[in-house]
């Protein structure tokens, strides 16, 4: 799957930027301690191990008979009912030889039973109820099975998705350690950018960077501070900058750091810190400019619409991941069939609008868009991924690429 090797000339691979970029990744926010309920999102900062076992007892599976399975003939036969426990009921009286209850899932089972048989597949019969041949522990739950007392429960550097809330909130976990949100900047760079709504004049676009970006952030769980446009003037870029890098940890702009291009950003940059201008190996994109104002880490993206989403979710994706504290950054691809031909070899490694697509025979290939500009978002919305297709690499149909789903790259 992999390509040739690529000779880039003076282009960076993207590996190489996101390595370089999670290098200078800052330390996490501050920790803090906050109710389970505004969790979602947040990265745990500390490992958080089990305050109870789960389950906390042995408990039935089904709705069925509980019993102790030595008592059952290995045929099956009869035993002789003598309660009915249900969830959410106290502990029910030991069982004798001989005897099962009545039991419903989640009810904890009584001393005595270690066995649990569905209800279906028995047969009450006044008060007796015949049983079919069990072994022992079947459908029980027993305490402590999932996870024990003290044991790990969740890793520090985990981001809280739904299921890590349900997990911390079945152990009784009230209150979660997690890094504070990281506060970041969006800034949009472009005299000739308006808003939504606002009438064009001729030479005039609509900002789509900043929607588009500013939901990217929210997907990773970052707290957004979106500063709208920066005039393209040396004082107006400089402005926004100190008040931005006074209030966030972080800062984000798009647009401005083309190749020879007229604008004040990247001297306004200069000024209050540092800057770093790499040319990335990547398509749509390339341009991409590190560097720090104010001690605050700033990645100068493309203007692009299309190369900014892309370098957003490949290259500075990773970057905020780790910035808030995430352990595990880079997503993982999918090896799909190729449903296209790609016979240009290219200098850029390729991100393709793609989509996963079934065949008749239910297998999935990749398929892309015809339109693969950088200056359009359409294919992005028709795609649910990217195709990787490597520098100097050709695609045959049928071949694997990698895929990178959306769904993984926008959380
Ligand atoms: P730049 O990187 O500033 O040279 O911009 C490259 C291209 O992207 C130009 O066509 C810009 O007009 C366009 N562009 C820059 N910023 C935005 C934005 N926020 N929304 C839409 N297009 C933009
Ligand atoms: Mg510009």
């Amino acid at each position: 799957m992999s390509g040739p090797v690529c000779d880039s000339g003076k282009l960076m691979p993207v590996d190489e930027a996101i390595a370089r970029l999670l290098d200078k990744a800052p330390p996490p926010p501050p920790v803090q301690k906050i109710p389970l309920e505004q969790c979602l999102g947040r990265v745990l900062a500390a490992d958080i191990h089990s305050p109870v076992n789960l389950p906390a007892w042995d408990n039935s599976a089904m709705d069925g008979y509980a019993f102790k399975a030595a008592d059952l003939p290995q045929a099956g036969g009869y035993l002789s009912v003598v309660g009915r426990v249900a969830a959410g009921d106290g502990e029910a009286s030991a069982l004798l030889a001989q005897q099962a209850v009545r039991i419903f899932t989640g009810a904890p089972l009584p001393a005595g039973a270690d066995t649990v048989v569905p209800q279906e597949r028995c047969r009450v019969e006044g008060e007796r109820v015949w049983c079919p041949p069990a072994s022992v522990g079947e459908h029980v739950r027993k305490e402590g099975e999932e996870i024990r007392h003290g044991h790990l429960l969740l890793k520090a550097g985990k981001r809280l998705r739904a299921q890590e809330l349900g997990l911390l909130a079945g152990a009784g976990v009230a209150q979660v350690e997690v890094y504070r949100a990281l506060r970041v900047c969006l800034l949009s760079s472009g005299d000739e950018l308006r808003e939504p709504g606002e009438p064009l004049a001729p030479g005039q676009i609509y900002n789509s960077n900043r929607y588009c970006l500013a939901a990217l952030l929210r997907g990773w769980g970052v707290e957004v501070h979106d500063y709208g446009v920066m005039a393209d003037e040396l004082t107006a870029s400089r402005d926004a900058l100190t008040l931005a890098s006074s209030e966030c940890d972080l800062l984000l702009t798009s647009g401005g750091v083309s190749v020879g291009e007229e604008d004040h950003l990247k001297q306004a940059i200069e000024e209050l810190g540092s800057l770093d201008f790499w040319r990335l190996a990547i398509q749509p994109g390339k341009p991409l400019a590190f560097g720090e104002v104010a001690g605050k880490p700033w990645i100068g993206m493309p203007g692009n619409p299309s190369a900014a989403l892309v370098t957003a979710l490949v290259v500075v994706r990773p970057f905020l991941l780790r910035a808030q504290g995430v352990e595990e950054v880079l997503p993982l691809p999918l090896a799909v069939p190729a449903g296209f031909d790609w016979l240009q070899r290219n200098k850029r490694r390729q991100y393709l609008r793609a989509r996963l697509s079934p065949g008749a025979d239910g297998q999935l290939s990749v398929e892309l868009h015809p339109q693969q500009s950088s200056a359009m978002l359409s294919a992005a919305c028709w795609a649910d991924g990217l195709a990787v297709v490597e520098c100097e690499q050709r695609v045959l149909k049928h071949d694997k690429v990698r895929f990178l789903s959306f769904a993984e790259l926008m959380h």
